[in-house]
This record gives C-alpha cells, sequence and structure tokens, in this order.
C-alpha cells in the first residue's frame, strides 16, 4: 500500500491541533472495505493483513503526521468552546490523481486531549451504520464524507453492555467545521481566526475574496446540501455547529435516518427531546448554524458595525434562498425542470396528500415516476383529482420521467435494514453488510434482486429511536 502523503493541516499553528497518533488495539481486523475508493485515492495494491493494521491505527504509514484537531461548537443550542477529535485522529491528506485532496482519519481510535469524559471508542454498530449511511449518501450523489474500511479492535467498548470495538477510515474534502471557526472566534484569537479563513479559502473556496463572499459561498453550499437532504428524506439527527462542514457536505453522522413515512416532524434520534433537528426543522437550523460562521466571521472584518449589518442582512435572506433551493429540488422530483411560484402548491398539496395516507416518501415518489403510485394513497379520489392536475402542468412527459429518474432513488438505506445488518454483524456475518452496499451503489435504478431491501419496514420492523451510539 502506498501513502503520498501531503499534509497541510499539521504545517499549521499548534493552536489548532494536538499532535497524537491512534491507541494500539488487540486484534484488528477489517469488517468491511471499499476497494473502488482505495483505487481512487491510488493506495496501489492492498493485502487486508496490512489494511488491518493501518486502519485500526497499529501500524502508521510513513509519512503521516497523526493529530487531533481543536474545535468548538454549539450543541443543541449550548455553545461549548472546546470540543475537538475526541475519538478521532487525522492521519493525513493525500491529493488523488484528480488533483482533489482527502483527509484521511481514523474514528474510534483512542482518546486524545479532547476526549472529556469520554472513552475515545467507538462501536461496531455506529462505524457499520457511518459505513453504510455515508457511501450511499455518495452514490445517491449528495456531498457527504466517505468510507474507505471498518475495523474491528477486538477489544470491547462499555456502553449500555459491553460490545464489540471497531474503527471507521473516514475519507473528506477536510475537516473544516463551524465549530472551527468558533473555537478562535471565541477565545479572541483573530490571528488564528485569520489563518484559519485563508486555510479555509485556499482548501475549499479559492474565489472567496474576502469574508463576505467566503459566507455568501458556505450558506449557499450549505442551502444545497440540506435541501438535498430533504428531497431523499434524511433526517441528519444532530445538525450542531461541530457537525456542520464549511464545504457543505455531511459530516458527522451519528443518530442519522432515513425516513420511510413521510412525516416532517419525524425524529429519530433518541437526544433530541424536542424536535430541534426533525426532518422539517434542519432548514431553520441551517439558517441557526450559518448565523454562528457569520458571528465567527466578524472579527476578521474591518468595520464591526457594518460587518454585523451586512452579514445579518445575509442571513435574514436565507429562508427566500432556500425556499426557492428546495422548490428546485421537489419540483424535479415531480419532473418539473423550471418551477414557477404556482407549483408551490402543488408540491405542498402532493406532501400533504402523502402525510394523511402515512405513505412512504422514497416508493411513493419513485412509484409516481415510474407511473403508478395510486396504491399509496387512502383518497383515492383526492389522489386522482391531483394527479390530473399534475399532469396537466407536465410540459413533455420523457423529460419529465428523465428528471423523475435522476430525482427520485429507488433505495435508500432504510433504519431496520441498517440495524437488522449490525445484528447479523455482530455474529460475525458480514454478508447482509455487503449485500446492502452493493444494492445502495445504483440507488436510482430499479434492482429486483434487492426488492427486499426496498421495502419499507412491517410495523414490527418499524425502528422508532436511533441512539447515538457514541
Ligand atoms: P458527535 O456528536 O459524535 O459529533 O461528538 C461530539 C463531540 O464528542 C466530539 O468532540 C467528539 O469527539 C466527542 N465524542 C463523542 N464520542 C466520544 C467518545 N466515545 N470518546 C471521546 N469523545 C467523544
Ligand atoms: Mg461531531
Amino acid at each position: 500500500m502506498i501513502f503520498e502523503f501531503d499534509n497541510t493541516y499539521s504545517r499549521l499553528p499548534d493552536a489548532f491541533f494536538t499532535r497524537q497518533g491512534p491507541e494500539p488495539v488487540s486484534q484488528p481486523e477489517v469488517l468491511a472495505w471499499n476497494a473502488g475508493l482505495a483505487q481512487d485515492l491510488g493506495l496501489g495494491a492492498i493485502d487486508m493483513a496490512q489494511a488491518a493494521q493501518i486502519f485500526s491505527g497499529n501500524q502508521t504509514p510513513d509519512g503521516a503526521a497523526p493529530l487531533a484537531q481543536a474545535y468548538a461548537g454549539h450543541q443543541f443550542g449550548h455553545f461549548n468552546p472546546q470540543l475537538g477529535d475526541g475519538r478521532a485522529i487525522l492521519m493525513g491528506e493525500i491529493v488523488d490523481a484528480t488533483g482533489q485532496r482527502h483527509d484521511i482519519t481514523l474514528k474510534g481510535s483512542g482518546r486524545t486531549p479532547y476526549s472529556r469524559g469520554g472513552d475515545g471508542r467507538a462501536w461496531l454498530g455506529p462505524v457499520l451504520r457511518e459505513f453504510i449511511v455515508s457511501e450511499a449518501m455518495y452514490h445517491l450523489g449528495i456531498p457527504t464524507t466517505r468510507a474507505l474500511a471498518a475495523v474491528a479492535t477486538g477489544d470491547a467498548v462499555y456502553r449500555e453492555t459491553a460490545q464489540p470495538g471497531a474503527i471507521l477510515t473516514r475519507v473528506a474534502s477536510s475537516h473544516l467545521r463551524v465549530g472551527t471557526f468558533e473555537y478562535f472566534a471565541a477565545r479572541r484569537d483573530h490571528e488564528n481566526l485569520k489563518t484559519l479563513f485563508d486555510y479555509a479559502v485556499s482548501r475549499h473556496y479559492p474565489l472567496a475574496s474576502d469574508p463576505a463572499s467566503f459566507l455568501d459561498a458556505v450558506i449557499e453550499r450549505q442551502i444545497k446540501l440540506v435541501t438535498q437532504w430533504m428531497g431523499i428524506g434524511f433526517i441528519h439527527g444532530v445538525m450542531n455547529t461541530d457537525n456542520c462542514h464549511i464545504a457543505g457536505i455531511t459530516i458527522d453522522y451519528g443518530p442519522c435516518a432515513f425516513m420511510d413515512q413521510y412525516n416532517p416532524r419525524q425524529v429519530y434520534s433518541s437526544i433530541d427531546q424536542y424536535g430541534r433537528y426533525a426532518y422539517e426543522a434542519q432548514r431553520n437550523i441551517i439558517m441557526w448554524n450559518m448565523a454562528q460562521l457569520a458571528t465567527s466571521l466578524v472579527p476578521l472584518m474591518p468595520d464591526q458595525d457594518e460587518a454585523i449589518a451586512a452579514f445579518t442582512a445575509k442571513i435574514h435572506a436565507m429562508p427566500d434562498d432556500f425556499n426557492t433551493q428546495w422548490l428546485r429540488v421537489f419540483a424535479a422530483k415531480l419532473g418539473i425542470a423550471n418551477p414557477t411560484e404556482q407549483d408551490r402548491a402543488l408540491i405542498a398539496q402532493f406532501l400533504n396528500l402523502m402525510e394523511a395516507s402515512q405513505a412512504d416518501f422514497t416508493n411513493t415518489f419513485y412509484d409516481l415516476g415510474a407511473g403508478d403510485a395510486a396504491a399509496h394513497f387512502k383518497d383515492q379520489s383526492a389522489f386522482q383529482s391531483w394527479q390530473d392536475t399534475w399532469r396537466a402542468r407536465i410540459v413533455d412527459d420523457t423529460t419529465a420521467r428523465a428528471l423523475m429518474a435522476q430525482s427520485n432513488p429507488w433505495i435508500i438505506p432504510r433504519n431496520h435494514q441498517i440495524e437488522a445488518m449490525i445484528n447479523t454483524a455482530l455474529n460475525g456475518d458480514m454478508t447482509q453488510l455487503e449485500r446492502l452496499a452493493i444494492a445502495l451503489t445504483n440507488p436510482y435504478t430499479k434492482q429486483n434482486a434487492f426488492a427486499d431491501l426496498a421495502s419499507p419496514p412491517t410495523p414490527e420492523q418499524e425502528i422508532k429511536a436511533t441512539f447515538c451510539g457514541t
């Protein structure tokens, strides 16, 4: 295996991180391996015994510069000035053949100075969940971190009960979070705040010339991301500012889930008691998170009062921009490429009918595109009348079907299938994981061999809450 590291983050000032390697584990064994991603990263020939050593953290490849990153964050609205990588180690960065830079990070790799009360470890359940869901997200075409490997450690992790430990190798375009900006802003360390800003610009927004245009660009990407999440029924579950990536990619898969029945108030996370991060609330939370980023950027501006006024206006513009982008996403799901404001009512009526019928979000949209969604609705005459209006709105059937086919996935990683996969993996059987991974590689294509994985849960299979599982 070849790693050609080029570690820019480790060349930043000491205040950005603590140099720290992963803690060794007893008996590493590769549970899941992403061969396609390994190839894209140019890792060369890999033998699984060596991969187990490297991706458990037992062996540090030449050129790595392991470190734990410092960051802060608002967790459920409360500011914590000191979070940081409490159970992850950035091993280094690789530039692939296309010139794209990737962080290679081990998650669940032991304690760091930022662990606070935690053990620095992860158990197999959340590691395999992130492996499957982040790769599914990638294949759905939504910006995300990726998963290269899941390695069992051979050591127990103590949660409510003892569980087998595991480590995820996460690959990401960086690990810069809104919380990284908050970290330096809260310390009034404006010199390092400026260094971070310059670094973020060079890594993600080379066209942003100042904090104002940078903020615009981050807001645009976050709106795009969250509307894309909503378009596939995804609920992140912990959109704290430390889990909000500066490049607008999905990061930190914890108690996340795709909804089955359409319910705008859907929450899965067992720790989200008040529905702060419910499906529909995600539109508001992203504005709240961007307001925190804006606040952190103010000190970089020459005139603070002017900056506050200008940045406040940017945040206040978000609802309209969000609604415009949301309209594009949901209109596309109905085969409408250039939506007008009138289409909003058509979409709302469809969603209302779905909600009243407890219709499956994914399958109803897919079946509408495939030609027959009637079976999902309780009130047939209401649906038929909606469908007449919709058909009259569609200008060209072929174009509409093509747009729907690329906007409405046939399969998403369903919560009950992930739980079932974790349970079989706990018994040492990785075949369900492999099957899920393969099915989710082509999410927009109907694959009869995987029909069981695309079906909604029966009432007995339904998972009501997803535990944070840290
Ligand atoms: P999360 O909500 O999973 O993104 O984690 C929030 C913060 O808690 C981050 O700073 C994590 O590094 C830290 N953390 C989560 N789980 C653990 C753990 N088992 N040990 C140490 N730190 C943890
Ligand atoms: Mg996090």
